[in-house]
């Protein structure tokens, strides 16, 4: 029998297939019920008597190319403790579009790699109707997911796709489940983040007292506007990454000046000069130890670079300071500008680099993990440009009307 193959297929639990026809360009599936007993849309009692019923219909996954509706009768039930409510259906999703929950999951899963009116082209939504289920979706995932316990965030940005185009990774670096990401935003103003704050509540934002991020203003501000009491740690590797750029500036005011005879000593030594000396190989070493004999200024700038790491092993604020004075104290001879410059950003913004002495926050993880999540991200970005470029070339598609 074709029709208890189709229920069979179809796998809603309590419901037969009774009927098949098309209309339009549908496919409408008619089911009815296989037991009379129903569960309460509010409490989740079950084996409840039918109120009363309407024939409801709502959308399916594409049978092949078609759109699939769904008919069937929805009861709803008398329950001693909630009343008359509509009842609960199993391929239902609880909130939402009328749509079937593999919909929804499959419109869900879709919208976390493209845009909703890619979605809707692929699936003949509106892009309203997959707007709506993806917020629902989401809505549920938040509720489901326990963010409490949470006190340290960190914040970064990765670009991705062409041009300015960034993106905000925020984790939960310690949290009581271990290291997570906790949220991806499109863009890295501090508008873009308000969609982050709503998602996790204001109550749990009272309770953060630190963050991590790199030194982009914009997420300084984000983050004491919603947590005023917070203290921001400016992460390790952003600082460092601006003394690596200014021992290569260095290198290359070497280059210049020395010019001639040096300058196969000196081009091309970026990676030996700004490795961890301890990571560098036998003949990498031989390299630096003669790149470095032949300019003092460098050699100079070289450990200055090697002893600044130092100041994250402080937990006094007092002596880290006075490690990091000692250190700028070695600049003021020197005609070492690029390495003043950085010295003046890291004043700028030293209580932010100093609060890791209060609070050792495991620096690696925003790092790693956002390396891995970049990876994801760019690749999905790039996908999405690919997707939305050939949306493109098929010009005005004929998108399903609204109010679906
Ligand atoms: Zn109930």
């Amino acid at each position: 029998m074709p029709y208890e193959l189709i229920t069979r297929l179809l796998g809603f639990p309590d419901f037969r297939l009774v009927n098949i026809e098309t209309e339009e360009r549908s496919v409408v599936l008619t089911l009815e019920r296989e037991k009379m007993t129903f569960r309460c849309g509010s409490c989740g009692k079950e084996g409840l008597p039918g109120y009363d019923h309407k024939i409801q219909e709502v959308r399916h996954l594409l049978w092949w190319q078609h759109p699939t509706v769904i008919r069937f009768p929805r009861y709803r039930v008398f329950c001693p403790t909630c009343g008359v409510v509509t009842e609960e259906v199993e391929f239902l999703p609880v909130r939402g579009p009328r749509v079937t929950r593999p919909l929804a999951h499959l419109v869900y899963e879709l919208c976390k790699i493209t845009t909703h009116k890619a979605v809707g082209l692929l699936l003949g939504l509106h892009r309203g109707t997959v707007k709506a289920i993806d917020c629902a979706m989401m809505e549920k995932v938040q509720t489901e997911r326990p963010l409490d316990g949470i006190d340290v965030l960190g914040f970064d940005e990765i670009a991705a796709g062409k041009g300015q185009s960034y993106w905000t990774l925020i984790c939960a670096p310690e949290g009581p489940r271990g290291p997570e990401l906790l949220h991806i935003v499109e863009g890295r103003k501090e508008k873009d983040l308000t969609p982050f704050w709503s998602w996790f509540g204001k109550e749990r934002a009272q309770k953060v007292t630190h963050a991590v991020m790199d030194m982009w203003p914009a997420f300084r501000k984000s983050f004491l506007a919603h947590c005023p009491k917070g203290k921001v740690i400016y992460d390790k590797f952003h600082v460092i990454r601006h003394l690596l750029e200014a021992v290569n500036e260095v290198r290359k005011q070497e280059l210049k000046r020395l010019g001639g005879a040096f300058k196969g000593l000196l081009s091309g030594k970026k990676f030996v000069l700004l490795a961890r000396r301890s990571n560098l190989k036998p003949e990498a070493k031989k390299a630096l130890s003669e790149l470095l004999l032949v300019s003092p200024r460098l050699l100079k700038a070289y450990v200055l670079k090697e002893s600044f790491d130092h100041l994250w092993d402080f937990t006094s604020r007092t002596w880290a300071m006075k490690f990091f004075r000692k250190w700028v104290g070695a600049l003021k001879w020197s005609r070492l500008t690029p390495l003043k410059k950085f010295a003046a950003m890291v004043e700028e913004h030293l209580d932010g680099i100093l609060s890791y002495c209060d609070r050792k926050v495991p620096l690696g993880y925003v790092e790693s993990t956002n390396q891995k999540a970049k990876n994801v991200i760019v690749r999905r970005e790039k996908a999405r440009q690919e997707l939305l470029s050939v949306i493109d070339s098929y010009g005005a598609v004929n998108l399903p009307s609204s109010g679906e």
